[in-house]
């Protein structure tokens, strides 16, 4: 276990902002992990939990107590059943079941960046996919109860964007992930996505050679600035900013009324809601791929990922992801909600 002090935080985001940690352990077993997360319990003192540091704004003025890195290492693969530990880089460990093993379950999650044991907690989803669909169950040291425990798929309270880890940050810290994989002899799982499908020449539905499925979304991917690239500014990001709007039934009608928002992309959503487009309403609002002269700017490639030009403060990103969510709220009436975590800030 690695401890250091005043350690800057930005280098182990994507978005490379926000301030030091007061203090930062580098855990590399799960004992590790747990020792470390019961000895801040212990002392009462906060804790934030980072892996890849891909879906997390950390404010200017840091972490004022323990930042907990896991830096575990395990892929486990018997037959179709894969077990993940938390600290594995996700995008490794899909190439890995897609490229030498052949199966199918979560090919179009390539090159998602972050760790294995940070996709149950915001549903990780992708080109039609989510880990929802193949996550088995989900082992995490329980804060409140002391004790690792290990979770059904049902338990993890899954929906779009969102588990039970996201409603209750304080509670687990995930340790092991596992999921049911498909073996359907090369093919992927049925191409769920218009996009891809159309990438693909086939039809939605359609089952397509796994490895082509794979490289097809890491190739859309780039193209949106959506694989991590160092040299690449589009892709100093959280990745989406913000999620897909979910409108109840009388929110959907109000927002048709607005001018240009009967040609807005809808999708069936549970409980007689529809989900919208986050992008299509930044670019309609005014706000298209670029926008910005300051250190924070919308990546030219893609409207929904707001990045760091080099230069950016926490402060910088917050004032764009503000004026377009203000921007949005005007021209639809409707709330734009941020993705990634915060941490020790607000939108
Ligand atoms: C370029 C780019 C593209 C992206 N594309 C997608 C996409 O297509 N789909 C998608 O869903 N997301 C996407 N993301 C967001 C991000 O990659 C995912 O949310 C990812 O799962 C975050 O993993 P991480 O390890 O980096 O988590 P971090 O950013 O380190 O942490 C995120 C949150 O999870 C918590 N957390 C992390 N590890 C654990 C753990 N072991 N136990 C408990 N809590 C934990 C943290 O406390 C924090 O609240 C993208 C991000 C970027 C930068």
């Amino acid at each position: 276990m690695l401890v250091e002090n005043d350690a800057p935080l930005a280098p182990l985001t994507t978005l490379r902002l926000g301030g030091p940690a007061r203090r930062l352990v580098t855990a590399h077993t799960d004992d590790e992990v747990v020792a470390a997360v019961r000895e801040a319990d212990a002392a009462g003192e906060p804790l934030l939990v980072i892996g890849g540091g891909s879906n997390l704004v950390i404010g200017d003025a840091g972490f004022p107590g323990t930042v907990l890195r896991i830096a575990t290492t395990g892929f486990a693969l018997e037959g179709t059943a894969l077990e993940l530990a938390a600290g594995e880089v996700w995008a490794e460990a899909v190439a890995a079941t897609v490229l030498e093993h052949g199966l199918a379950g979560i090919e179009f999650l390539a090159g998602v960046p972050g760790s294995a044991g940070a996709t149950p907690v915001q549903n990780v989803g992708a080109y039609g996919q989510e880990v929802a669909q193949s996550i088995t169950e989900v082992v995490a040291y329980d804060r409140r109860a002391g004790e690792v425990v290990t979770l059904t798929n049902a338990e993890c309270g899954f929906s779009y964007r969102h588990s039970r880890f996201k409603a209750d940050p304080e509670r687990y810290v995930v340790l092991r992930v596992r999921f049911a994989l498909e073996d359907a002899d090369g093919l992927s799982t049925p191409v769920a996505y218009a996009e891809t499908a159309r990438h693909l020449g086939v039809e939605q539905g359609a089952r397509v050679d796994v490895r082509a499925a794979w490289k097809a979304v890491l190739l859309l991917r780039a193209g949106k600035g959506m694989v991590l690239d160092a040299g690449d500014h589009d892709t100093w990001s959280a990745g989406s900013f913000f999620t897909n709007p979910v409108l109840t039934a009388a929110q959907y009608e109000s927002f048709r009324t607005r001018p240009g928002a009967e040609n807005a992309p809808a999708y069936p959503a549970p409980e007689g809601c529809t989900k919208t487009s986050a992008a299509w309403l930044i670019d309609r609002a005014g706000f298209g791929k670029g926008y910005g002269s300051g250190p924070a700017t919308l990546s030219t490639k893609h409207t929904l990922a707001l990045t760091n030009r080099g230069a950016a403060t926490a402060e910088d990103l917050l004032a764009l992801a503000r004026e377009i969510r203000d921007g949005v709220r005007e021209a639809f009436g409707v709330e734009l909600v941020n993705e990634p975590v915060m941490v020790g800030v607000k939108l």
